[in-house]
């Protein structure tokens, strides 16, 4: 079974249609085919189109793409291809990263031709490659020692080359292809030398400057990801003196861009908030807490565009079919006017035959990612899964449930239940390596977790998408105030999954009786709620009332949210 994810509108009147029902009749008029939306990103989590990212960032690109393709909207996502690629595997029960290269020939990107950019005194030669889909495409520079996404020190000199070779060159293979900007959307700093190579263009090709600064930030969005700028990395003048000075025309822009410095050192997200007037934050609780500040001392205001997902992607084709017949969401994967009352038609006996289905092509994708032990996993459709899913970071948790080994096994027991872990560590980051050895050591030390939690290595799209489609029960629990907004519960949540989650990112646009949240004082406090609570949830799969309530509950509540459309909506909204 192949996950079929076509549903494009396909004639002009949809499209009308659509920016009708968004009530932007007139968007026709600013968006055109050569004057595109475009969009720029340091990470694109696309596999099949050869790029792979580290994480949400990548994919909430991949899906703003996709949603803009479904919906006909001109689109060009600017990105690097990456020619190496880490994957995670493992060796004597340990896990371990390898390297692997990637050739964009093989996934269909044509090669345009080259442009330059000045880094270190030499000049760096940087290849265009375009992949078109219909009124999208990806637009990419690489060269062969591009290195990896995300390699290396966040403040060192690669990472520099990298974002300018994005901002620089992206800016130059836009022009080679014959597009102009309608608005730049910089999704996060590191693209913040797009805008910077466009006010240089406009400066130097006899615009005043403060026009051009003016028309740069009325035409650019900085998407902010980020909680607290004191995070971010920082380059010093002498680094700029060598990759990014080099590549300005404009005396101006060099003399503005030098008196933004503090200590001889920038951080991108200070000059990123200056060059752009319109700025996001990715769901309502991040945009209001976002700690930022301008050079002048002043809080910024980020607008709320929460993330969505792009459904006919992530959720299995028979959800969505569901979603649309019974009136929960339209044909453009909007919520309906009615989702709230639709979503009450929904019974527990739809639920089990949907996730059935799911778990048909679970285990598919199961048979070829063995777990930790070389077992290939097959799970029953009345069998309960459990799955944590997600990037082996500390705000995230991932050993929270191991920390009372006896309960968790107590849960699996009493239900028949397994638990799925998968999460790649960061590269280099050798203290959650040890973390996550030490919770593979407490799984492997007992001989029932051994055998009923299961650690998938390589966490990917492909996982990602399987245990939403095919588990029962997701497990989401951040720290509280450090999840920026999280995109793989709301595959959950479109997928029938019910929800064990913390109430940040994302999940607090609702409120928290909305799911079945994990709360308390202390982490001590959160630990006891979030056993009561897989318990609860364990419980509700075993007895249709309480199912039903909590898919009802989470469907009404979070159907806005999760939609991908929504979110494109969302932005053409603030954009035009
Ligand atoms: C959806 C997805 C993410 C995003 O995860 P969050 O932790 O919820 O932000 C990351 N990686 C992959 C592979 C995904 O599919």
């Amino acid at each position: 079974m192949i996950l079929k994810t076509r549903h494009r509108l396909d004639t002009i009147e949809d499209v009308e249609e659509f920016y009708a029902a968004i009530r932007r009749e007139r968007l026709t008029q600013s968006l055109s085919e050569d004057r595109p939306y475009t969009y720029w990103t340091i990470e694109l989590y696309d596999q099949a189109n050869g790029i792979r990212g580290g994480g949400g960032l990548g994919i909430l690109a991949a899906d703003t793409r996709r949603v803009a393709e479904q919906m006909n909207v001109p689109f060009t996502l600017v990105t690097p291809f990456y020619p190496s690629e880490l994957h995670q595997k493992f060796e004597n029960g340990k896990s371990i990263d390898e390297s692997r290269p990637v050739n964009y020939e093989d996934f269909g990107f044509e090669l345009i031709d080259t442009v330059n950019i000045r880094c270190n005194k030499d000049l760096v030669e940087l290849s265009v490659i375009e992949k078109e889909f219909n009124s999208t495409r990806i637009l990419a520079i690489t060269e062969p020692n591009f290195g990896e996404l995300y390699s290396g020190d966040s403040c060192g000199d690669h990472r520099l080359y990298q974002e300018v070779a994005l901002g620089f060159g992206g800016y130059q293979a836009l022009k080679l292809v014959g597009l102009k900007p309608a608005i730049m959307q910089l999704n996060e700093v590191a693209t913040f030398f797009a805008a910077l190579a466009r006010l240089d263009e406009l400066a130097s090709n006899g615009m005043d400057f403060y026009e051009a600064v003016v028309y740069t930030r009325k035409h650019t969005l900085y998407t902010n990801h980020t909680l607290v700028q004191a995070a971010e990395a920082s380059f010093s003048y002498e680094q700029f003196e060598r990759y990014v000075f080099p590549n300005l025309k404009s005396r101006a822009v060099k003399k503005w861009l030098s008196d933004k410095f503090e200590n001889g050192r920038i951080r991108l997200s200070s000059v990123t908030i200056e060059i752009a007037e319109l700025r996001s934050g990715v769901s309502k609780l991040h945009a209001r807490v976002a700690n930022y500040r301008d050079l002048s001392g002043e809080k910024v205001k980020f607008r709320a565009v929460t993330n969505g997902v792009d459904l006919p992607y992530w959720v299995l084709p028979n959800i969505i079919d569901c979603y649309k017949s019974v009136g929960i969401l339209d044909k453009f994967c909007l919520p309906s006017e009615t989702y709230e009352d639709s979503v009450e038609t929904i019974d527990a006996e739809a639920i089990r035959e949907l996730k059935a289905q799911g778990r048909a092509f679970m285990n598919q994708v199961l048979a070829r990612r063995p777990d930790q032990n070389g077992v290939f996993l097959n799970f029953k459709p009345d069998e309960l899964v459990f799955d944590f899913k997600r990037r082996f970071v500390d705000y995230k948790r991932p050993w929270l449930p191991f920390t009372d080994p006896v309960k968790l096994k107590r849960i699996l027991e009493n239900h028949n239940a397994h638990y799925i872990l998968t999460g790649r560590v960061h590269q280099g980051d050798e203290r959650m390596m040890a973390k996550l050895n030490e919770v593979l050591d407490k799984i492997k030390n007992d001989k029932f977790l051994s055998t009923h939690v299961h650690y998938i290595a390589d966490y990917d799209e492909e996982l990602a998408r399987a245990l939403s489609v095919g588990s029962n029960i997701s497990i989401n629990i951040p720290i509280v105030g450090l999840e920026a907004c999280g995109t793989s519960w709301e595959k959950d949540v479109g997928n029938l999954c019910l929800l064990v989650s913390t109430h940040d990112g994302g999940v607090a646009d609702a409120p928290s009786d909305s799911y079945l949240n994990v709360s308390g004082k202390d982490e001590l406090e959160e630990i006891e709620s979030m056993y009561t609570r897989m318990e609860e949830a364990a419980k509700a799969w075993e007895n249709d009332f309480d199912l039903e309530f909590w898919e009802k509950r989470q469907l009404s509540r979070y159907i806005p949210t999760i939609s991908g459309t929504r979110m494109l909506k969302d932005y053409l909204d603030y954009l035009f």
